[in-house]
């Protein structure tokens, strides 16, 4: 059965109105495919009510409690969409999670699905309906209810078009698409028309917020499209899917930003083994996530270690390189607020020399320091000033022409 999986995010299910919009889009779709399932978040905030509910009543609520809690949210959702669809005279039923044969593993707030039981869909989709299910949620062992990480929807949505052999999995949204960088940063962003995972992972790790990032790991296992698009317009949007490495046109897609870093140096470190081990281990007990590492060459016996974390962890991150470093005896400890970390993405740079050359370059001619550099494969990002990131991406956007297609 040729099938469609689409799911709605919270924008574009935010009201009534919009539920009822959505009913359309989806009605008048549905002559187009022989298999429609549609995959809800929960209305516009509701899972940030249910989650403030459960800290008024309780400082430590009990995580089975909870998750069947902040799952209602999609439940709210599925029921009135299905309703909504059925009063524009379609076929319509609406499953949760258990229902619709979702597993998880027995755990609360982050459960991985697991395995996906489709009979019901089958059923269901069999018997001419379109099938409405809630995202976020499973079920365990146990048949209790199961949420999979916050804006995991995206997930269950990519989880069910897997199972179902789906075609492609749509993702509507309230922006159009991926773009070449944020679109509030720089005027001259462009929209994607398609994107790789591992390009679509490396932005989405670096903040550009459209897509969970599970959900793209799991597209990527499956091989499966994923398309994402506005639910207030017709236009096609982002394809995020497999692509040719070597048949990319441009050596860099994409352009991301993040503005609330932290840079911690620790000065003329003893040059011995286990130094970085021991520092970086009591971070990790602190569950502190690091992002840049640099370490210089010994000189004298010493060197400097420097690295990068998220504004939100300044203080505590401080205070615990502190303790570590009066630990082994070094020269001292410097943080260096406001810094941004501005990096390059494109599978077409691994078969170009030079990309690294050019960004660091013209950074240079246009008077930024650069402060940190780290590289992967299809990565290049560097630390700046923070006041200075909005023109280093203006700047890139052009060198590596990214206006034009
Ligand atoms: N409603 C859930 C959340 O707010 C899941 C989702 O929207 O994808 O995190
Ligand atoms: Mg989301």
């Amino acid at each position: 059965m040729d099938i469609i999986v689409q799911k709605y995010g919270g924008t574009s299910v935010g009201s009534a109105e919009r539920i009822k919009a959505v009913a359309k889009r989806i009605v008048k779709d549905r002559k187009k495919f022989a298999g429609l399932v549609v995959v809800v978040s929960a209305m516009g905030k509701t899972t940030d009510e249910l989650i403030s509910l459960a800290g008024q009543v309780s400082e430590n609520p009990s995580p089975r409690e909870y998750d069947a809690l902040i799952s209602n949210g999609e439940n709210i959702s599925a029921s009135l969409l299905a309703m909504a669809i059925h009063s524009l005279g379609e076929n319509v039923i609406s499953l949760t999670g258990a229902q619709a044969g979702i597993k998880t593993e027995n755990i609360y707030s982050k459960a991985k699905i697991t395995n996906v039981d489709t009979t019901r869909i089958d059923k269901e989709l069999r018997d001419g309906k379109i099938v409405v299910v809630t995202g976020f949620q499973g079920i365990n062992d146990y048949y209790d209810v199961t949420t999979i990480g916050r804006g995991g929807s995206d997930t269950s949505a990519v989880v069910l078009a897997a199972a179902l052999n789906a075609r492609e999995c749509e993702i509507y949204t309230d922006v159009d698409g991926v773009y070449t960088t944020d679109p509030r940063d720089c005027s001259e962003a462009r929209k994607l028309d398609e994107i790789s995972y591992e390009e679509m992972l490396e932005l989405a790790s670096l903040g550009a917020k459209v897509l969970h990032p599970r959900s793209v790991e799991c597209a990527k296992e499956n091989k499966l499209t994923m398309h994402v698009r506005s639910s207030f317009k017709n236009d096609d949007g982002t394809r995020v899917k497999e692509i040719n490495k070597m048949e990319t046109k441009k050596a860099v897609t994409g352009i991301a930003k993040s503005d609330n870093e932290v840079m911690i140096s620790i000065l003329n470190v003893p040059d011995d083994p286990g130094i970085a081990g021991a520092v970086f281990e009591e971070l990790a007990k602190e569950n502190i996530n690091i992002d840049m590492i640099v370490q210089s060459t010994e000189r004298g016996g010493v060197n400097n270690i420097t690295f990068t974390v998220n504004g939100e962890d300044r203080d505590k991150a401080e205070e615990v390189t502190r303790k570590a470093a009066d630990k082994i005896g070094v020269e001292g400890v410097e943080c260096k607020d406001s810094i941004a970390k501005v990096s390059i993405v494109g599978v077409g740079m691994i078969s170009r020399p030079g990309i690294a050359a050019r960004f660091f370059r013209v950074l240079g001619q246009n008077g930024i320091n650069i402060k940190l550099i780290t590289t992967s494969e299809i990565k290049i990002s560097c630390a700046i000033n923070k006041e200075e990131a909005d023109i280093a991406v203006g700047i890139l956007h052009k060198e590596f022409e990214l206006e034009t297609n």
